[in-house]
């Protein structure tokens, strides 16, 4: 058997051991698991925070106005969910109100998301807001202070932005945060695709 089709069997056993897991008491309020989606051999991993009303409502991560806006400003670099990225969450069910999850919460549910992380081995990862970031990487780092900026972590490269749902909040931050995409867009001509197209980068 190829190491593809390892990884492959192994991604459809994780896929449904979470979508049954019951693991925290998230499990009782939720309508759907969002395991996350995309192509599971991306060069790039998106990790947002958890899933909203409207994914919990469908079932699949970043369906609002919030994951539209996220479509769009991957759309503008070329990028898009069947072939560039992997999209999931810190916790794979909606915590109720959408609040933020609770560290318990993540912690619990955080090693679904390493296995993630290890079986795509995505070369870059974006972290969309400062649960993703505090989270994974440094409970005391700040987005508004290290958004745009690459952090190393795990042999990968971090990029830090703003959440989409920061920017339908405050559309000022929309220019910045352009920027830090651009530079998504050259680190990935860098480490994956040479030739990757963007119109507009
Ligand atoms: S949030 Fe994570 S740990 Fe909790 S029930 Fe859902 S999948 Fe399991």
């Amino acid at each position: 058997m190829n190491s593809y089709k390892i990884m492959s069997i192994a991604f459809e056993d994780l896929k449904k051991e979470v979508l049954s897991c019951e693991k925290c008491a998230l499990s009782k309020t939720r309508n759907h698991v969002i395991f996350g989606e995309g192509n599971p051999e991306a060069g790039i991993l998106i990790v947002g925070e958890g899933p909203g009303a409207d994914e919990d409502r469908i079932g699949r991560p970043f369906v609002g106005k919030s994951g539209q806006l996220l479509d769009k400003i991957l759309a503008a670099c070329g990028f898009n969910r069947e072939q560039h990225v992997f999209i999931s969450n810190i916790v794979k069910c909606r915590p109720p109100g959408n609040r933020a999850p609770t560290p318990q919460e993540a912690a619990v549910c955080m090693p679904y998301l390493m296995e993630q992380i290890e079986l795509i081995d995505p070369e870059i990862i974006i972290l969309l807001g400062a649960s993703a970031l505090n989270y994974l990487v440094d409970k005391s780092m700040r987005i508004t202070k290290v958004r745009g900026h690459w952090l190393a972590w795990q042999n990968r490269w971090v990029m830090p932005v703003f959440h989409p749902a920061a920017l339908l909040r405050n559309p000022n931050l929309k220019r910045d945060t352009w920027e830090d995409y651009k530079k998504i867009v050259f680190k990935y001509r860098e480490m994956v695709d040479a030739d990757h197209y963007s119109a507009h980068v």
